[in-house]
C-alpha cells in the first residue's frame, strides 16, 4: 500500500506510519517529490489490509492511503506520480531531452569500439553501447570479449568522456562489470534471472532492463520489481520488441508498450530499434515511431563496417546512416514537445 504525506511532514509523522507498518509486517520504501512524501509498505501485511488502510487514514497528517491491487508497489507510477528521472553523471533519462545511447552490439576491438564512438559523440550521443558479455543462442557463435572487452570500453570512455552502457550476464560478474560500466543492461533473455536482478538491485548502479522477447508488460515490472525491491529504483525499461509470428522482421517491436508502460510505471522507457527490427533499414522508421510514442531514448547499434561485424551486422546502422538519423530524429522529438 502507499501512504501519502505531504512533503513536509515531521520525521515524527513518517516514523509514526512507517513504525506501524513495520508492526504489521510491511517492509517500508519511501519517494519524496516536491509536494509529497509517498511511503510504500510492501509485502503481505499479518492482517486485513483494509484495515491497515483504515487506521493510517485516521491519523491527521496523512493525505491518503492506496491500496494498490497490482502485483507490483514500487515501479508503480502511484509510487511516483511525477515520473522518475534516471541521473547518470550529467546525463537525465526521463526528462524533457530523448537521450541517444548508441555504439557497436559487441566490442570487437579497441580500434571498433574507439572509431565507432568518436562518431557516435560528434553527433551528440554521450551514452556508448557495447556488449562484453553476449548472450548468444547458439553456444557456438561469438560470446564476447569478457573482462578484455570492459577494459576496452573503459579506455574508450576515458578517452572521449563518454558514459558506457553494457551488459552484465551473471551474478557473479556484477561487481566487475559496475567498475567499468555507468549504466548495466539486463538483456532479453535474462529479464526472468531473478539471482541477477536481485544482485543489479543491490549494486545500486543505473540498470537498463529489456523487455524478455516473450514477457507480458506486467512480466516485466515485476522483473523491475526485483530490482527495485532491493532499494535501486534507477531503473530505465527498454522496449526491445517481442516475438511474434512475423517472420519478416526479426522481432516486433512493441510500439504499444512505451505509453502503456509510462501509464503504469513511473519509470523512463526507451527503445531498441535495432533488436526490434532486426533490419537496419527499418531502424530510422521505428526510431522515429518510438520517439514520437512518448519514448525518452533509444539504444541503437552502429558500426563502422556491419558487414564485418561479429555479431548484428545486418541491424546495425552505418556511421553516416546513423549521423542522418540523428537529424532526422530532432525533427520528430521537437515535434512531441521534447529535443535531443
Ligand atoms: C544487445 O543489446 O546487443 C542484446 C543482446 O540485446 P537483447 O538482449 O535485447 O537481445
Ligand atoms: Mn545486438
Amino acid at each position: 500500500m502507499l501512504v501519502i504525506l505531504n512533503a513536509k511532514a515531521t520525521d515524527e509523522e513518517v516514523k509514526e506510519v512507517t513504525s506501524r507498518l513495520e508492526a504489521w509486517g510491511y517492509k517500508i520504501h519511501i519517494s519524496k517529490g516536491v509536494e509529497k512524501l509517498v511511503i510504500g509498505g510492501v509485502g503481505v501485511p499479518e492482517i486485513n489490509e483494509l484495515e491497515c488502510a483504515d487506521v493510517l487514514r485516521s491519523l491527521p497528517f496523512v493525505e491518503d492511503v492506496l491500496i494498490i491491487v497490482k502485483p507490483y508497489h514500487l515501479v508503480a507510477r502511484e509510487f511516483r506520480p511525477q515520473g522518475s528521472v534516471i541521473k547518470v553523471d550529467d546525463v537525465e533519462i526521463g526528462g524533457q531531452k530523448v537521450v541517444l545511447m548508441a555504439g557497436p552490439c559487441s566490442v570487437e576491438s579497441y580500434e571498433q569500439v574507439y572509431e565507432t564512438a568518436k562518431a557516435v559523440k560528434q553527433a551528440g550521443v554521450r551514452i556508448l553501447r557495447g556488449g562484453a558479455y553476449k548472450p548468444s543462442t547458439s553456444p557456438y557463435s561469438f560470446q564476447g570479449l569478457g573482462e578484455e572487452g570492459l577494459e576496452i570500453l573503459s579506455q574508450v570512455k576515458k578517452e572521449l568522456g563518454l558514459l558506457v552502457v553494457t551488459e552484465v550476464m551473471d551474478p557473479r560478474d556484477v561487481e566487475l562489470v559496475s567498475e567499468h560500466a555507468d549504466i548495466l543492461q539486463i538483456g532479453t533473455r535474462n529479464m526472468h534471472n531473478f539471482r541477477l536482478l536481485s544482485e543489479v538491485g543491490k549494486s545500486g548502479k543505473p540498470v537498463v532492463l529489456k523487455r524478455g522477447f516473450g514477457a507480458t508488460i506486467e512480466e516485466w515490472l515485476l522483473a523491475a520489481e526485483y530490482i527495485a525491491k532491493e532499494g535501486n529504483l534507477n531503473i530505465i525499461l527498454c522496449e526491445r520488441g517481442i516475438r511474434t509470428f512475423e517472420p519478416s522482421t526479426r522481432f516486433t517491436l512493441d510500439i504499444n508498450a512505451i505509453p502503456s508502460v509510462k501509464d503504469l510505471s513511473h519509470l523512463p522507457v526507451i527503445a531498441d530499434p535495432s533488436h526490434g527490427t532486426g533490419k537496419w533499414k527499418l531502424v530510422p522508421a521505428v526510431s522515429k515511431a518510438a520517439i514520437a510514442a512518448g519514448a525518452d531514448g533509444l539504444l541503437i547499434e552502429v558500426h563502422p563496417h556491419p558487414e564485418q561485424a561479429l555479431k548484428d551486422g545486418p541491424q546495425s546502422l552505418r556511421i553516416e546512416n546513423f549521423l542522418s538519423l540523428v537529424e532526422e530524429l530532432r525533427a520528430v522529438a521537437q515535434a512531441v514537445g521534447r529535443s535531443l
